[in-house]
C-alpha cells in the first residue's frame, strides 16, 4: 500500500476492512474468498476515494447474489451453475488447492454470450481437443506426483 494522504472517510474505511481482515485472519481464515473479498473492497475504496459509493456497490452485489440464490435454475445447460436470468452461463470451478487454501489449478465450463463455449484452465481458453491434452498432462503429472511421494517416502524412511 502506498503512503498517499486518503480523505477522512477513506481512512476511516480502510482501517474497519483492515480490523475485519486482522480478525479473519487470526481466525486462520487468511486465504478465504472473504479476505480476498475485504482486499478488493479495499482497494475499491482507495481507487474511488469514495467509501459510500463502494459500500453501495458491495449490497447492491450481495442483493443481487442473494436474489439469484432463490431464482430458477439454468434452463439452458444442465452443467450451469448460473441462476435466474443470464446470458453467461459458468459452470462449477473445480479446483485443486494447496495446504494453506491458494489455488493452484482450477478449470470450469464457460459459454459466454456471443462467444464459443469453452474450457477455461488457469487463464487459458481450450476447446475440447485442446482440453483433453491438458488433461492427460494432468494426468502423467499426477502419476509423476505419485512416484516422487513413493520416492519420498524411501527417503524419510532411510533417513528416520
Ligand atoms: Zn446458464
Amino acid at each position: 500500500m502506498t503512503t498517499t494522504s486518503h480523505s477522512p472517510e477513506v481512512t476511516r474505511a480502510l482501517r474497519q476492512l483492515k480490523d475485519a481482515r486482522s480478525e479473519a485472519v487470526a481466525r486462520g481464515a487468511s486465504s478465504t474468498a472473504y479476505v480476498r473479498m475485504l482486499d478488493e473492497i479495499a482497494e475499491l475504496v482507495i481507487n474511488t476515494g469514495n467509501p459510500a459509493e463502494v459500500g453501495a456497490l458491495v449490497l447492491d452485489v450481495l442483493a443481487k447474489a442473494r436474489a439469484n440464490k432463490s431464482a430458477e435454475p439454468c434452463s439452458v445447460y444442465p452443467w450451469c451453475a448460473e441462476r435466474g436470468d443470464h446470458d453467461d452461463h459458468i459452470g462449477a470451478v473445480h479446483t485443486i488447492t494447496a495446504a494453506n487454501g491458494d489455488e493452484l489449478i482450477c478449470a470450469h465450463l464457460l459459454h459466454l454470450a456471443g462467444t464459443k463455449p469453452l474450457i477455461g484452465l488457469e487463464g487459458a481458453d481450450l476447446n475440447a481437443d485442446e482440453a483433453r491434452v491438458k488433461a492427460r498432462e494432468l494426468r502423467t503429472l499426477a502419476d509423476g506426483i505419485v512416484v516422487m511421494a513413493d520416492a519420498l517416502d524411501a527417503i524419510t524412511t532411510a533417513h528416520s
